[in-house]
């Protein structure tokens, strides 16, 4: 280069246009994109050039987008810095101050306290009512949206979907499904009918819980606001964040299929345990299996505090859908701040464990659950 030595510690790492033919997409770790002069520039206004600054449009997010709303068999999708931006600008894609969504009252702690207290402030109205009661009487002339899960955290309850998109084409109104619990690989709410549906890439998705990140696919229309909204409030996700998520997404299935495959045995197994008062499983939830996590309740026939010390190698956590089976407290995390009431009506009681089932081999992971269990037991 002729420079000086400066000049070269600071210049000798700029990727060269080599053209490479990587296996598979590099990280482009870069905040910006680099521009030949003026028309260059102009180019990005005009479609020509696809990259100008990471927090507006980067590769690896748009690879991790694209692929997603592939799997949901959605026309488009993006990738966001979590879970909940996503269902942040996924609302905010339909919702407008004075605008009224109506969401399931068993949702995800952190989305509960998104809708309850940040997007109320936007002036955005909200009512939290079970969807497995009359939804229709709870709509307003001012309801945009239908928000829920297609399977619910922790409780494990099946999402009528079909009842969900019927009701949303009777009022004219615009559907979003978070399918975090029970991803594509299970059910794709964007072929019967979502808006939109989201993903904590946190979770499945990423699947070894070394990243936060969401996703949100759709209607091309609803995508395109939320991917403005994302711009302008700054919710992008990293570019080396959305390349490991890529890295995680191609074994999602696999890991779905074992993760599922355990959690069926496991299920069965605690049913049978005399310290335990309850098992929530789905009876069905798709032809590939009835989902990767198994919660329970012990409260009258254990003591909670003896069952989490006794684990052996089964570790605590405040998250899930790891490869690693994991268990995580409700009461004391994920819906720790809702109202007591809300908890009571909800089933999120002392004893209640949820069980996010590992890959290992399904006698380890039923061992370890019946020696904690055997201890516990009052
Ligand atoms: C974890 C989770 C979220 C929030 O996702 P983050 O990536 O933590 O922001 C939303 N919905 C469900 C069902 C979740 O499990």
């Amino acid at each position: 280069m002729g420079h000086g030595f400066d000049t070269k510690s600071v210049h000798i790492t700029m990727k060269r246009d080599g053209g490479i033919p990587t296996k598979v997409t590099p990280i482009h770790q870069s905040s910006a994109f680099t521009f030949k002069d003026l028309d260059d520039i102009e180019g990005f206004y005009t479609g020509e050039r696809e990259y100008l600054y990471t927090r507006v449009g980067n590769p690896n997010t748009d690879e991790l987008g694209k692929a997603v709303a592939d799997l949901e068999e959605a026309p488009v999708g993006i990738a966001t810095s979590s879970g909940l931006s996503a269902i942040m600008v996924g609302i905010l894609s339909v919702a407008k101050a004075g605008d009224h969504v109506l969401a399931s009252h068993d949702l995800y702690g952190g989305t509960y306290e998104l809708l309850a207290n940040e997007l109320t402030a936007f002036g955005i109205k909200v009512s939290f009512v079970s969807f497995e009661e009359d939804i229709e009487q709870h709509i307003q002339s001012n309801t945009v949206l239908l928000y829920t899960e297609s399977i619910t955290n922790p409780l494990l309850r099946v999402e009528d979907l079909h009842k969900v998109v019927q009701i949303a084409e009777k009022y004219k109104i615009k559907t979003m499904v978070d399918n975090t619990f029970a991803t594509s690989y299970l059910v794709r709410p964007y072929t019967l009918g979502i808006n939109l549906v989201v993903h904590s890439a946190t979770k499945y998705i990423g699947g070894h819980s070394d990243i936060t990140a969401g996703v949100l696919a759709g209607d091309e229309d609803l995508i395109t606001k939320a991917r403005q909204k994302c711009v302008n409030l700054g919710s992008n996700l990293s570019p080396f964040e959305a390349w490991l998520t890529v890295r995680g997404l191609k074994t999602l299935a696999v890991r779905m299929e074992r993760h599922i495959h355990n959690a069926e045995k496991v299920a069965s197994a605690l049913a049978n345990h005399p310290a335990v008062d309850k098992v929530y499983y789905p009876e069905y939830v798709s032809e590939k299996g009835r989902g990767p996590i198994v919660t329970i309740d012990i409260t009258e026939r254990a003591d909670i505090k003896t069952f989490l010390k006794s684990l052996d190698w089964i570790k605590i956590v405040a998250t899930l859908a790891g490869v690693e089976t994991t268990v995580s407290y409700p009461l004391g995390t994920s819906h720790r701040n809702l109202p007591k009431n809300v908890q009571q009506d909800l089933g999120i009681t002392e004893g209640l464990i949820r069980i996010s089932i590992g890959i290992e081999d399904a006698d380890d992971i039923i061992s370890a659950l019946n020696h904690a269990l055997d201890s516990a037991k009052r």
